[in-house]
């Protein structure tokens, strides 16, 4: 193992476990362990189908365990891993083994719903976790959360508005924040009109102006579903409420999240838009680790701008802010709808702006039937995130998609 650097402290090596190792989070991760040598040691890597990529990050890594969560891609695995010491799982219950491993930190970067049993795995089993899964808290916030202080787990946001917000809170307790407000860079469609919008492609949607990220998010990112999403994260991870919570357009994303003092101070969280700084922030904390993002040069980015959300031109925005008002299972009906039709949308089965038209009407479907209420414990929500998407699907069957 490489000497640890002198400016890093005692307390570590770090043992890691990635879940979601194959993933746009997974890959950053990486990249910011294999920048800081000697600081981190991987335990184990978790993955969903891709069997190479898992092995070669586990090699990479030199990680104890790999799981990888379809079961058929068993043997491939194995047999890229043929000659080194690290073990091999597959299936669901592999990867729920690997999130209970002994580690310091289990990172929950697997996207969707699927990343939510094993990362709760990981709370079960008493591991504090840094969270880049928004499912978790959007589809099973209250349970989750609950489990996470049954366990005393620490719930670090890897997300990079949320741990902006993180790092602007300075450990202040919730109870003097008056606002808090998640910067959104407002995606390629901000400055498109409504029938722009209304006749936009996949192609087009994918072209986000600031981040590379997974298709998914980056969809999501231009409905501006992704912010209203974000809003219910933080409603959870930092325990202030609904009315507390706002968005603001900043094309420039270099400020990811503000908030708000009852004194009138402002701090914000600010990096340029590369997620390897939040990653390192969660994976050294308390501590700093170096990182080689690029530096912030704000004199030569010259002027920092914001802007109110336009609701009319993105109503995915205003349908999330009404299921973060109403609370109950509606985040969790929002999500999985959403994510029904935003698949949709990449096979173009509908339009950009059929998105947020048929989640509202999903939504309103289960509320009518009277079924928004607050799951009880983490299956529960699971249920009703597996029972919206029969209902997503059928409503589109039902449309001739
Ligand atoms: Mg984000």
């Amino acid at each position: 193992m490489t000497a640890v650097p002198a400016s890093v402290p005692a307390s570590l090596p770090r043992r890691l476990t990635i879940l979601g190792a194959t993933g746009s989070i997974g890959r950053s991760t990486e990249a910011v362990i294999l920048g800081a040598p000697g600081v981190f040691e991987t335990v184990a890597v978790a993955g969903g189908r891709d069997a190479q990529n898992l092995a070669r990050v586990a090699r990479a890594l030199g990680a104890e365990f790999a799981a990888i969560a379809e079961p058929s891609a068993y043997a491939e695995l194995k047999d890229a891993l043929a000659g080194t010491n690290i073990a091999v799982g597959a299936g669901p219950e592999a990867l729920k083994e690997a999130a209970a491993m002994e580690s310091d930190l289990v990172i929950g970067a697997i996207a969707g719903a699927a990343g939510v049993a094993p990362t709760y795995a990981a709370v079960e089993a008493g591991r504090d976790v840094a969270l880049a899964n928004k499912e978790c808290l959007v589809c099973a916030g209250d349970s989750f959360m609950r489990k996470a202080r049954e366990k005393g787990v620490r719930v670090l946001p890897m997300d990079s508005e949320h741990n902006a917000i993180f790092q602007a809170l300075g450990g202040e307790s919730a109870r003097t924040i008056e606002k808090m407000w998640l910067t959104a860079s407002g995606g390629p469609f901000r400055t498109w009109s409504a029938e722009q919008i209304a006749a936009a492609t996949p192609d087009q949607a994918l072209a986000h102006p600031n981040w590379a990220m997974g298709p998914k998010v980056t969809i999501d990112s231009a409905s501006l579903m992704n912010k209203g999403l974000e809003l219910i994260e933080a409603l959870h991870i930092f325990g202030v409420e609904a009315r507390k919570l706002d968005v603001l357009v900043h094309p420039q994303s270099i400020v990811h999240g503000l908030v708000s003092f009852e004194d009138g101070a402002v701090t914000a969280g600010m990096a340029v838009p590369d997620m390897k700084v939040p990653i390192a922030h969660c994976l050294g904390w308390p501590d700093r680790v170096p990182t080689r993002a690029r530096r912030l040069d704000l004199a030569e980015i010259g002027a920092l701008t914001f802007e109110k959300p336009d609701f009319a031109r993105f109503p995915a925005l205003r349908v999330a802010m009404q299921a973060l008002a109403a609370g109950g299972a509606m985040p969790t009906i929002l999500n999985a709808a959403n994510e029904i039709m935003v698949a949709a949308f990449l096979d173009k089965h509908i339009s950009f702006n059929d998105i947020a038209k048929n989640v509202e009407a999903i939504c309103e479907l289960f509320e009518k039937e009277g079924a928004a209420r607050t799951p009880a414990n983490i299956e529960a929500a699971l249920a009703v995130d597996h029972n919206v998407r029969e209902r997503s699907r059928a409503r589109l069957a039902a449309l001739g998609h």
